[in-house]
């Protein structure tokens, strides 16, 4: 067994068999409290917290079928096993203490074996309940944090909704997110749930031993009263000297860890009338705490991964020079728009133009230079496409652009109000030279019976390129 011992509750108003049952019950291991007669067995109950009731049938002043009846309807004992004891006939009293929510019924005389086995079972399943209820009641306020999650992703807003989130799920007024790593003389606030407009707000960890230590240590610390624990001895002197009233009563700190590197504390605090915070409150928020930070690493991942993917994928699709589609890509898409046109006996054209002369742009001004200019001829390309065409870099100098429902008129109209806008335009950079160019552009337009794949749509566009070279540059050939 781990832990403190189990306690067990006894009502019973006979005292000798109360006598019996609580030696032979701490001989074993177990802290006993008792409650004679059932007197008053709700507020017993309260103060002793125990891990299983013995529970007397026929007692003089109350009955204790009614008692546990009453046991059963309350939240807070509904889970707490119960053994009815008695010496009423075993059937009778049987089937109505099971059939109330009993856990089991033992009559007297009992053999101790016998009591100590049920005894032993009840409590493990009582645990096991309590446990399995606690689970559920973190996880349903994960599955909350991860739906608020991983709709906004902002660190910011993510603090915010952890300290709301702890807070609500602790039923406490105040909890608060302190980024602090060991050795940090201050922290910073970033959320804190008692104040939702709070930011960056920073603290001296001095003011704050149990924040302090929880950085120093990495370990929970818990306070359960401000006004006597040892901890707060220097602090509690300087409010006395200035006059302090401090309305904390107790407070947790506990380490949050991301990526196994410690990152700050959740700060919970109750003040006045609340009760005061437990080590199982403690173990609670911890368990609520570790989830939550978990499930945002996992946010975190997964927005990772798939902006990565997204973006690798957009690399690999584009142009790095001039962010155009680059060659493969083209190459689908013209394959797409070739099925397309096929199935819908729809018109497409594309052009294929090359800068002319554009060895000599790099001879004489530099690569630099040159690159510029590819940059340039691709903005201008961009800016005269319209949003269903695809513009794209094909080879060093070579553009093509793929224009659908475009019959070779269109085509040719389009080309040409291409060719003189390059011829227009001054590619030089700020401060330079003026320097104009020309472009020589081949139209190909589907249907053509020599047009049956996007290589070969491009090599009928190339045969016209070659045409217009030849025929002088500067011309559109198709
Ligand atoms: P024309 O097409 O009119 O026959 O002449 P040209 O000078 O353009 O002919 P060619 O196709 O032989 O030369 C293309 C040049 O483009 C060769 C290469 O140095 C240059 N080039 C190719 N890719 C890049 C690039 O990314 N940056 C720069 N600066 N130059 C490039
Ligand atoms: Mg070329
Ligand atoms: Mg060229």
């Amino acid at each position: 067994m781990t832990g403190p011992p189990p306690r067990i509750l006894v009502a019973d108003d006979d005292q000798s068999l109360v006598r019996t049952l609580t030696w032979i019950l701490k001989e074993h291991g177990y802290e006993v409290a008792v409650c004679p007669g059932g007197d008053g067995l709700f507020a017993k109950l309260e103060e002793t917290k125990p891990a299983l009731l013995l529970l007397d049938i026929m007692m003089p002043k109350v009955d204790g079928l009614q008692l546990l009846e009453r046991l059963k309807q309350d939240e807070r004992w509904r889970d707490l096993p119960v053994l009815m004891v008695s010496s009423m006939p075993p059937e009778e009293a049987t089937v109505r203490a099971l059939g109330l929510g009993a856990a089991d019924f033992i009559s007297k005389p009992f053999r101790v074996r016998e009591l100590l086995a049920r005894v032993e079972a009840h409590i493990r399943v009582g645990r096991a309940l309590a446990q399995a209820r606690e689970e559920a009641r973190s996880r349903a306020a994960m599955v909350d944090i991860l739906h608020e999650v991983t709709d906004s992703l902002k660190p910011d807003e993510i603090y915010h909704i952890l300290a709301r989130r702890v807070a609500r799920a602790l039923n406490i007024s105040k909890c608060s997110m302190v980024l602090a790593k060991p050795g940090d003389q201050q922290g910073v606030v970033v959320a804190a749930y008692e104040n939702p407009m709070l930011r960056n707000l920073q603290i001296e960890l001095s003011r704050y031993p149990e924040i302090q230590k929880a950085v120093s240590t990495g370990r929970l610390v818990l306070v359960e009263d401000v006004a006597t624990d040892p901890l707060y001895a220097d602090e509690r002197r300087r409010w006395e000297r200035e006059d302090i009233q401090v309305p904390t009563r107790s407070a947790i700190a506990l380490p949050f860890f991301t990526r196994d590197e410690q990152r700050g504390v959740f700060f919970l605090r109750t003040t006045g009338e609340d009760p005061p915070l437990t080590r199982a409150d403690a173990q609670f928020a911890e368990t609520v705490i570790k989830t939550a930070v978990s499930a945002i690493e996992k946010a975190y991942d997964f927005q990772g991964a798939v902006s990565d993917k997204e973006r690798l994928e957009k690399l690999a699709l584009t142009d790095a020079l001039t962010g155009l589609t680059n060659r493969r890509a083209l190459a689908d898409h013209l394959t797409q728009e070739l099925d397309r046109a096929r199935r819908y006996t729809l018109a497409l054209s594309i052009l294929l133009a090359d800068i002319d002369r554009f060895k000599l742009i790099n001879d004489t001004r530099g690569h630099i230079a040159g690159d510029s200019v590819l940059r340039q001829v691709a903005e201008l390309l961009k800016g005269e496409a319209r949003s269903v065409d695809i513009v794209a870099r094909w080879g060093g100098e070579e553009f093509v652009l793929v224009m659908p429902e475009t019959a070779p008129h269109g085509a040719a109209i389009f080309a040409e109000r291409l060719r003189r806008k390059i011829m227009q335009h001054d590619f030089a950079d700020p401060g330079e030279n003026p320097l104009g160019l020309t472009v020589s552009i081949g139209v190909a337009s589907f249907p053509d019976e020599r047009i049956h794949s996007a290589d070969s749509f491009v090599s009928v566009a190339d045969q016209a390129l070659y045409r217009a070279k030849n025929d002088g540059r500067n011309l559109v050939r198709q």
